[in-house]
């Protein structure tokens, strides 16, 4: 069994004449350590199958089973635990809260925990050194850059050391130059045995997976190949069109 297992995922938002085929038909496979990277038109169903994966969206129809876990199978509780101990997320734009430090931000995963304020700020401060703000954990958001914002929105993701990190755009509002430093810290994670899926706009970014996956009106249109050597490709009808849009 994979690590992650997708099967015929549908997200349809609203009804009837209004309705939304976010995503139409999704399978997919991944095994743990890989590094997937989701790209596709705006629009095409990429958020919505982050959110999906995440248990922050439960698919209209289909499931997905992460670790042996059916995720939307179990109570609404679980499933709370089940983000706290496997997920790490970064958002779009950081994500930061702007009234807290640096230091507090790091810790928010952690808020629901029952470890002691001392070891909640030891493991934030780790996170943070890990990143290469060890020495800037107790300024505000507004006194970093926005590759350090970006370095804080990855320490509280993996905080509490999840087997799976899910990334909207990390790089979304970044110069070349920290957007590659970014990606230098997600292959580091990756190296070190997390699962990344990300989601991306620049083929740059997509380089650094292993694995590219290419969605378009909600399904996937190309699977540059899972792990393990094993190496297939579904036909693109976006051929030729992709590469000048994407
Ligand atoms: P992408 O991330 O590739 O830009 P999204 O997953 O955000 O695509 O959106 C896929 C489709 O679903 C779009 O047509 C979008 O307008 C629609 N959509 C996304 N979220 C919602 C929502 N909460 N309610 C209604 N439609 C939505």
């Amino acid at each position: 069994m994979s690590f992650i297992e997708a099967c015929d995922l549908q997200m349809v938002y609203g009804e009837d004449d209004s309705a939304v085929h976010a995503i139409r038909d999704i399978s997919l496979e991944i095994e743990e350590g890989e590094f997937v990277a989701v790209m596709g038109e705006s629009g095409a169903g990429k958020s919505t199958l982050l959110d999906v994966m995440g248990a922050m969206a439960e698919p209209t129809r289909g499931r997905i089973v992460v670790d042996g876990i059916d995720i939307y199978a179990i109570s609404a509780e679980k499933r709370a635990d089940f983000r706290r101990e496997y997920l790490g997320f970064v958002f779009q734009n950081f994500h930061l809260v702007n009234y807290l430090t640096v230091l507090e931000n790091a810790m928010l995963p952690l808020a629901t925990t029952r470890l002691s304020r001392k070891e909640k700020t030891e493991m934030a401060q780790a996170a943070l050194s890990w990143v290469g703000l060890g020495e800037k954990s107790h300024r505000m958001p507004n006194e970093i850059s926005g590759g350090e914002k970006e370095r804080v929105a990855i320490a509280r993701a993996i905080v509490n050391d999840p087997p799976l990190l899910l990334a909207d755009e990390p790089t979304g509002n970044l110069d070349a130059r920290t957007s590659e430093e970014i990606m230098g810290l997600l292959r580091r994670l990756n190296q070190n045995g997390t699962t990344v899926f990300m989601v991306t706009h620049s083929l740059r970014c997509a380089e650094s997976a292993k694995r590219r996956l290419t969605v378009s009106d909600g399904m996937i249109v190309e699977d540059s190949g899972r792990a393990r050597g094993r190496l297939y490709s579904l036909p693109n009808p976006l051929d030729g069109v992709a590469a000048a849009t994407l």
